[in-house]
């Protein structure tokens, strides 16, 4: 439940005439952009990005965190995610919503507390190497190059630009073409999203044979962005490649739909694959998700979140498990799965907090459900900068390609090898018994 009171900060008057101008200028643009927001950040986050905004209040969520709602403009905004960003290095790291009643609501329903701590060890287990284990070796550095490249050169994939439409549209072409084949898999896009503009969320679904009410989910975000958007009236054609952040998830997630369904895999549990849209504003397409499903009581056992896989330099470790705003038993596994798969194949693993509204996990999370995230291996630290996550330094502007990613894909591998083990293990294998009974039903009636 979150607690109110309004911040002690008094806005300069001069500085609140200034957001006020901006405000009413920006209103009269009818861009989509052009409109203030309601944000739900820390209020570490805040403070440090220096934000003066009307109306700011203090909230607690149900970890007890202090949080801040404020009305911000795009300028103020455009602030926020510089920090986030450039101190940060990390993306998302706020939820955004239509109006301050949305935003409380988000905070009075927060259920991360609980999310975090739901007693699920005993679905987590290892026990089907033989599906997971052919799966490794097939996964391909030119498919997933090839997915990045195709993801990159739309102009942008802007939640608000035609190009992020179209980019959705496509992943939901690509996904489709590699279910063709299978009358248990499911392709649509998620328009259910009230402040995502015109981008739609894109949700393969293979149906669980035998646990269908039981539902794994596997995500990244399919939005880009660069620090240009950040402004009152943005100029929708800005380049942003967004190659690491996030077409390496994306491509990360298609590769695993790839080799699972060629496979002929069948799921005993229910698998859905999510591109999400509109991370970069505020988490918004995955919240939107997450809520629907806790307000449908669908029952997901799993959340795994990929947002940028593909960056590494100068460091020994492959992947980093966030440890935050995560279900313990279920970042428990991450690291037995990594353990039992990727450890055999020279894999290294280390840890990450990676703070507040991190990612589309996060939405997750706060509604209640059992989410994590496997972040890239990325760079030393900064030691001087305790905000560093030392993620792709050139992340959120048009320097984010994979030719500064030494135009190769070979980083992503770990994690597409690991999201195929966290598939194949939460999602189970179908054995086939309907065909075993019947095969049995039909030697008695030959018998
Ligand atoms: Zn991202």
């Amino acid at each position: 439940m979150g607690v109110r009171r309004r911040l002690a900060a008094v806005i300069p008057l001069a500085v609140a005439e200034i957001v006020a101008t901006v405000s009413a200028h920006a209103r009269g643009t009818g861009s989509p952009d052009a409109e203030t927001v309601y944000i739900v950040t820390a209020r570490q986050t805040y403070d440090a990005a220096g934000l003066l905004a009307r109306e700011a209040t203090a909230w607690k969520d149900s970890l007890g965190r202090e949080l801040v709602i404020a009305q911000l403009d795009p300028l103020q905004i455009g602030a926020l995610s510089r920090h986030v960003h450039e101190r940060e290095q990390r993306c998302g790291g706020f939820f955004a919503f239509a109006s301050r009643p949305e935003a409380e609501a988000f905070i009075v329903r927060d259920r991360t507390a609980e999310a975090i701590a739901l007693p699920l060890g005993g679905l987590y287990t290892i026990d089907n190497q033989a599906t997971v284990g052919p799966w490794l070796a097939q996964v391909s550095e030119a498919n997933i190059h090839a997915t990045i490249t195709t993801l990159s050169a739309f102009r942008n994939r802007y939640y608000a630009s035609p190009y992020g439409r179209q980019a959705a549209e496509w992943i939901r072409d690509s996904w489709q073409a590699l279910a063709a084949e299978r009358d248990d898999a499911t392709v649509e896009l998620f328009q259910g999203c009230s402040n995502c503009s015109t981008q739609p969320s894109v949700i393969l679904t293979v149906r669980g044979a035998e646990l269908p009410d039981e539902v794994v989910v596997l995500g990244g975000h399919l939005d880009s962005i660069t620090s240009a958007f950040s402004v009152p009236v943005p100029d929708l054609e800005q380049p942003a490649p967004g190659a690491d952040d996030d077409a390496s998830g994306i491509a990360t997630l298609t590769e695993i739909i790839r080799i699972s369904l060629a496979s002929g895999w069948k799921p005993r549990r229910t698998v859905k694959f999510m591109g999400y849209a509109a991370e970069e504003v505020g988490l918004r397409g995955s919240a939107a998700i997450a809520n629907r499903f806790r307000d449908d009581g669908i029952n997901v056992i799993g959340v795994l979140q990929l947002d940028m896989t593909n960056y590494r330099q100068n460091v020994g470790r492959d992947l980093r498990i966030v440890s935050d705003f995560s279900n313990t038993a279920l970042t428990t596994y991450f690291a037995e799965l990594f353990d039992a798969y990727l450890v055999p194949l020279g894999g290294v693993r280390s840890a990450l907090a990676c703070n507040y509204g991190c990612s589309d996990h996060a939405s997750w999370t706060s509604a209640g459900f059992p989410a994590g995230m496997v972040f890239e291996a990325g760079r030393p630290q900064n030691p001087n900068n305790p905000w560093d996550l030392g993620a792709f330094q050139s992340i959120h502007s048009t320097a984010d390609t994979l030719a500064n990613m030494g135009n190769s894909a070979s980083n992503s591998v770990r994690f597409a090898q690991f999201g195929l083990a966290f598939a194949g293990e939460l999602g189970k294998t179908y054995d086939g018994a309907e065909d075993a009974i019947f095969s049995d039903d039909f030697e008695v009636v030959v018998d």
